[in-house]
């Protein structure tokens, strides 16, 4: 077997150096394609963590970064991106075997889209410029009848300070860069922690950032699980914590920052909604469908996994789905044709597994897959799962699987639709497919949901619109005009005129 590129890293990247951790800890990394260990990754531990805090708050509080210009920044982040660029083929590799990621994925947001986002923040951080506001004449308070002030002012916009960056497993470079670009390119120093499950496609950018060169302190890269990502949330030196990942460890992170006063940008799961009209291309809406919700097997937080198709079409809808995913290939992203590869870990498979037997309990009809595909005798593999007559009430349409398990539940009005789209606790994503695009429109607007995207949006990762959740599934927003809005403090300075 050949050795995966990064896997013989052994340290943790603090304070400009790969540093042995405290804790002295390791753990084995599996490819959850072969199950065969490809690393053994250190561990932190909490002094590993209090280090890695004190690094970025001394280079915030006296280092360079936060007090060179935008433009010295941007340019330190465009080397970043060369550097990113030079290592293509060996980060792909790792991508592949850590993750499970397709060649797919690696095309587009895997690897693509960390470029993207690099570029993006460049290009908004160039574009920020002090605000002058309102000229105001404010009546004189000894002598109300006498001269007033003329005055004005302008707003600055600050970097928070030391931001704690804490990313989920299925994307681990694009969302540790997601919150790498923004808040580096304003002036903040990041801790970041990324997933036990994929440590090293993010301590790999120690040696992405000592090309760049990047000044000690500004990114410091630890790994661990919750008590590390605890420590984050609640020690007083850490000012934003920038969290990526599930709504149950999202209420974590938000109770423990509370007791700071920090503020939480979170990110968090979603079990979205496809709408499928009446007028809709029936062949086409089940292709996008399936290969939407079996994309990565099923692990996106944006995947559209309801399916609130209208009745007098569902019949053709699931035969059609059923046509599709008869013709996926799910097997070792390795291979080049492969659709869906595999969960990240037993434990995944098996909750796909319990989604599966709870759907049949619940009354909902299996009409494809539900089993470990019988072909691949290793890897945490689960076949794409469809039922149909799903009940959205029930757990199969309420809650996130994390996995390739889809639902179809009928409705016979546009308002019906928008009502069940609705009725859930998340927030994040949703779609609709119509030939009416105006009425599309018009009941995108109606969904609550921090994205709509009629007839497959602009078909990838959209970096001009903004991202984030409604209701549970996330606080504030990423992408979009405003993405550098979340990693800076905005600051009024007021002076007299004239
Ligand atoms: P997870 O919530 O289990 O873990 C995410 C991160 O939080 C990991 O680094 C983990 O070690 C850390 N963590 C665990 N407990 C913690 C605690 N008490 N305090 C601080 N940190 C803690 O998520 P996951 O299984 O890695 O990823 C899947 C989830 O992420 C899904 O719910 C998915 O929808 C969500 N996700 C959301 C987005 C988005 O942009 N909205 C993107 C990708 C994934």
């Amino acid at each position: 077997m050949s050795v995966i590129p990064y896997t013989d890293i052994q340290s943790l990247y603090i304070n400009g150096r790969y540093q042995k951790p405290l804790s002295n800890a390791f753990e084995k990394v599996d490819n959850p394609a072969t199950e065969e260990v490809i690393g053994h990754a250190p561990v932190a531990g909490l002094d590993d963590a209090r280090t890695a805090i004190a690094a970025a708050r001394e280079a915030f509080d006296h280092g360079p970064w936060p007090r060179m210009t935008m433009k010295e920044r941007c340019a330190a982040m465009l080397r970043f991106r060369d550097a990113l660029l030079r290592h293509e083929q060996d980060i792909r590799s790792l991508l592949l075997a850590e993750v499970g990621s397709t060649h797919l994925l690696l095309n587009g947001p895997q690897f693509g889209g960390v470029i993207q986002a690099i570029e993006r923040c460049v290009e908004l951080a160039e574009r920020i410029r002090p605000e002058p506001t309102d000229v105001v004449v404010t009546p004189s308070i000894i002598d109300p009848s006498g001269a007033g002030t003329l005055g004005g002012g302008v707003t600055m916009s600050d970097p928070y300070g030391v931001v704690a960056g804490i990313s989920p497993y299925n994307f681990p470079l694009l969302v540790s860069m997601t919150k790498i670009a923004p808040a580096l390119v304003v002036g903040n120093c990041l801790v970041l922690k990324p997933s036990p499950f994929t440590p090293f496609s993010t301590l790999m950018l120690g040696k992405i950032a000592d090309e760049a060169g990047l000044p000690p302190g500004v990114l410091n890269i630890i790994t661990g699980g919750a008590e590390v990502g605890g420590l984050l949330c609640t020690d007083p030196r850490v000012d934003l914590v920038s969290f990526t990942g599930s709504d149950a460890v999202g209420k974590a992170v938000a109770a423990a920052s509370a007791q700071t006063l920090k503020q939480v940008h979170l990110e968090l799961g979603g079990k979205s909604a496809l709408i499928v009209r009446e007028d809709a291309d029936v062949f086409s809406a089940a292709a996008l469908a399936s290969y939407g919700f079996t994309v990565h097997a099923g692990q996106g937080c944006a995947i559209l996994s309801r399916f609130i198709v209208h009745n007098s079409i569902r019949k053709d809808f699931v035969e059609a789905m059923r046509t599709v995913l008869a013709n996926i290939k799910v097997g070792n992203p390795a291979e080049f044709d492969t659709v869906v590869g595999p969960l990240i870990s037993a434990a995944a498979r098996e909750k796909a597994e319990y989604f599966t037997d709870r759907g049949q309990t619940d009354g909902a009809k299996l009409v494809f897959g539900g089993r470990r595909p019988a072909h691949l005798e290793r890897g945490y593999f689960f076949e794409p799962t469809l039922f149909d007559d799903v009940d959205n009430r029930s757990m199969l349409a309420q809650q996130e699987v994390f996995g390739p398990v889809g639902a179809v539940i009928g409705y016979d009005d546009d308002d019906q639709a928008v009502a069940l789209a609705n009725a859930s606790a998340y927030g994040l994503s949703g779609g609709i497919q119509s030939r009416d695009k105006v009425r599309a429109f018009e009941m995108a607007k109606q969904l609550r949901t921090g994205d709509v995207r009629i007839n497959g949006g602009t078909g990838g990762l959209y970096l001009p619109g903004p991202f984030g959740g409604y209701k549970q599934s996330g606080v504030g927003r990423e992408f979009g005009p405003q993405w550098l809005d979340t990693y800076m403090l905005k600051k009024s300075i007021q002076y007299p005129v004239g």
